[in-house]
């Protein structure tokens, strides 16, 4: 995560955690000290750790009368859209953390697409979620995904070499080569899967910007979508080694439709 994307959702096993992990990135956002970013010391990064920073907003889930919580709805967004067009009070920019976003119903995710495609100057979201299948496929594409491996606390490397593996070979477009690599490393534990399949994803959205392949790089995000919404239901590992296997790259007859 070397530039930093104006849209994010950070997915990690409970909400404290990845409001942690929203409070980490918004310091680096708006951190105004000079080095390395956050700095933990500027007037900036102290008042986002204390929770008392005016350009930064916390959206949540609101307890309706009964004290029951209510989803996110559409009034909401368009509350947090009219305060984004408001220039920031202090910082370089603004902040808004979107805890439990899978709770923003449809309407609501409809609303904040573009806002997320194309906030105002400075403007940055954070969408924290412990399942960020739950969020529509729409929202997914216009986010970069972090994904807090939360037993360390910390990225697991050699499930980034093993994403990193899967791309090579799916760039290379060598059927046989990928072939063996899905069959090679079909063992992956099953605790692991969906790392491993949110950090192809991710590496693949950081690559859209910067390729001429778009489309057939957007059509192996929603191989890995489907993946995805496969392993929720308890598909094996093996399963969805094959079908990266059979559908990671276009077969003969799709390539023709293409050309
Ligand atoms: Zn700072």
């Amino acid at each position: 995560m070397d530039k930093l994307s104006h849209a994010y959702i950070v997915s990690s096993v409970s909400a404290q955690l990845s409001r942690k992990k929203a409070l980490e990135l918004a310091s680096r956002m708006l951190c105004s000290g000079t080095g390395e970013k956050p700095c933990g010391a500027c007037r900036d990064c102290k008042k986002i750790a204390a929770g008392v920073h005016p350009d930064v907003s916390v959206v949540s889930r609101l307890a309706d009368d009964g004290g029951k919580k209510r989803d996110i709805q559409v009034d909401r967004i368009r509350q947090m859209s009219a305060d984004a067009a408001i220039l920031p009070n202090e910082a370089s920019g603004k902040v808004y953390i979107i805890e439990e976003a899978e709770t923003m119903n449809e309407s609501a995710q409809n609303a904040a697409l573009k806002l997320f495609e194309e906030p105002p100057r400075g403007v940055s979201f954070i969408l924290c979620t412990e399942n960020p299948e739950k969020l529509l496929p729409t929202v997914r594409s216009r986010c970069a995904l972090l994904h807090c491996n939360c037993e360390e606390d910390k990225f697991d490397e050699s499930i980034s070499a093993l994403a990193d593996g899967y791309i090579t070979r799916v760039l290379d477009g060598n059927r046989a080569r990928l072939f063996e690599w899905t069959t090679e490393n079909s063992e992956l534990e099953a605790r692991k899967l969906p790392d491993f399949l949110n950090c192809v994803k991710d590496k693949l959205v950081q690559m859209l910007r910067y390729t001429d392949a778009k489309a057939s790089i957007m059509e192996n995000i929603r191989l890995i979508d489907r993946c995805l919404e496969y392993q929720t239901v308890n598909t094996s590992v093996k399963h969805i080694f094959g079908l990266l296997a059979v559908r990671s790259l276009p077969t003969k007859e799709m390539r023709k439709k293409v050309d």
